[in-house]
């Protein structure tokens, strides 16, 4: 990858972070003037001092952190210097490189989907244009959340208020809440604003330390919809958990909508408040859980399809069946397949696919864990039978190991409670959800269980 490739590459990094026009504000015409891969050191050339000055106060850090994604290189030393290097910043083009992808894409053959559409957003609403209801594909484990987000544009602040989605990294939480943002500017023309739980957290302590409280109020409680994303990180946080318990009720008494997103339950959050968690469960709660094969091969195919290039059914299916466990990682595998084709122009090819997979970092997971390795380990651990576990006895020592695997087949491969009840000799989902919460909860305060999952984990990680 060369300097300027490099600078592209963060560049897409960085856009995805920044709001469109603060991204286009001060990305212009800056460049990549040295990058010392061994002494890790890049210097990073602006047109003037005014934006010097800015880069300085407000963008290093982020320079940083996408450079060190990148490269995969740490420390890094990044110092901003006034002149043109001699490639200048494509910001108006489609910069984007996907996070998880190493190498840079260069323009796919075609128009691709995201580029073909005008940057329309001129204020600092955090929306992303590219997540679309569209360009989001259905499957099992995620239309109840679609359909839910799409109630939610229909009738703002009335169907269900507030939406809280949840499920693990990757699954497209961020991407739902992106779409409702879009669609309802789209069809209303009222204001979404998204904003993470990390930034509506610095916010608020950087408001109240330049003494702007009001104003940070004022400017949260008077959006029609707010979207915030990964709440679970509110966590422990008392101040920011007062402050969002007001601004929550200032919106929904108004009936403004609220959606939440969080990589767990609202009960499942620790060190969150009572009044919050109440507040969370009073409208709908939908979860995300990892997309089947089927799934998978169609999400690729949109990808490509918007990408402009077509890859075969059988190497579409070969990285499907490789990469389960979220849809970052699969649009990474397929961004680095591409990468790769494109670098070198040549086509695809089944036997070149697995040779890219076997070289690199996503190896294909052969032992990627299965519920019914979890009920073997667990069975062996606790020396029960598996048909002890799946079967209706209520026995102290089979409801906990039963309990365990439940819980396990949630945290670690996140398997949706209606499948679970399924492996589990055909219960409920909310016995399901009843063993992760309780599972979830005990091991806080009970070493025992604590340590019998580490252990259990530990089996299940290192027999295959
Ligand atoms: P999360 O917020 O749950 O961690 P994201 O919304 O960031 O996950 O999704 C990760 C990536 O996968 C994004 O690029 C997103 O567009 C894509 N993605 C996730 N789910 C889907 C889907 N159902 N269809 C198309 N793309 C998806
Ligand atoms: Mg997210």
């Amino acid at each position: 990858m060369n300097r300027e490739e490099l600078w592209q590459a963060i560049l897409g990094e960085l856009e995805l972070e920044l709001s469109r026009t603060n991204f286009k504000t001060w990305f212009k015409n800056t460049s990549m003037k040295v990058w010392d891969e061994g002494a890790g050191r890049a210097v990073i050339a602006v047109p003037n001092t005014f934006t010097k000055a800015w880069f300085e106060g407000k963008y290093l850090p982020a320079i940083k952190t996408a450079l060190t994604r990148v490269t995969e290189r740490t420390p890094i030393d990044v110092s901003i210097e006034i002149g043109r290097g001699e490639s200048a910043a494509r910001v108006d083009g489609p910069v984007r490189v996907a996070t998880t992808s190493r190498v840079p894409l260069s323009e796919p053959p075609g128009v691709s989907v995201d580029a073909a559409k005008p940057s329309r957003r001129d204020s600092a609403d955090g929306i992303n244009y590219s997540y679309t209801f569209e360009n989001f594909v259905v499957g099992k484990a995620n239309e109840l959340a679609k359909a839910a987000a799409l109630a939610v544009t229909d009738k703002p602040g009335v169907a269900y208020n507030p939406l809280f989605i949840y499920g693990g990294s990757g699954l497209g939480k961020t991407h739902l809440l992106q779409a409702i943002g879009n669609k309802i500017y789209e069809t209303t023309k009222r204001r979404a604003l998204y904003v993470t739980c990390d930034r509506f957290t610095s916010d608020f302590i950087k408001a109240i330390s330049q003494g702007r409280a009001q104003v940070f109020k004022d400017s949260y409680r008077t959006v029609d919809v707010l979207l915030i994303d990964d709440i679970q990180f509110l966590s422990g946080k008392e101040g920011t958990q007062e402050e969002f318990f007001h601004t929550f009720n200032a919106l929904h008494q108004t009936q403004k909508q609220i959606v939440i997103s969080s990589d767990r339950p609202p009960k499942a959050i620790p060190a969150l408040e009572n009044r919050l968690t109440t507040r969370f469960e009073w409208g709908m709660i939908v979860d995300i859980s990892a997309p089947d094969l089927e799934t998978r091969v169609a999400i690729l195919k949109a990808k490509c399809l918007s990408k402009g290039i077509t890859l075969s059914d059988e190497i579409l299916h070969y990285i499907a069946a490789n990469v389960q466990s979220n849809v970052r990682e699969l649009e990474g595998a397929l961004n680095r397949l591409v990468a790769v084709h494109q670098l070198n122009q040549t086509v695809p090819t089944l036997e070149s696919a697995k040779a890219i997979f076997v070289a690199g970092n996503v190896r294909p997971r052969k032992g990627a864990l299965t519920p019914r390795q979890i009920l073997d380990t667990v069975s062996q651990y606790f020396d029960v039978e598996v048909v002890q576990l799946t079967g209706a006895s209520r026995k102290k020592e089979l409801v906990v190991p039963r309990q365990i695997t439940m819980f396990l087949m949630r945290e670690e491969i996140r398997c949706s409670y209606p499948s679970i009840g399924q492996e589990l000799g055909g219960r409920d989902h909310t016995t399901a959800m009843h063993a992760y919460t309780k599972i979830f909860e005990e091991r806080k305060s009970n070493n025992r269980l604590e340590q019998d999952i580490e252990l259990i984990r530990e089996r299940l990680y290192n027999s295959h």
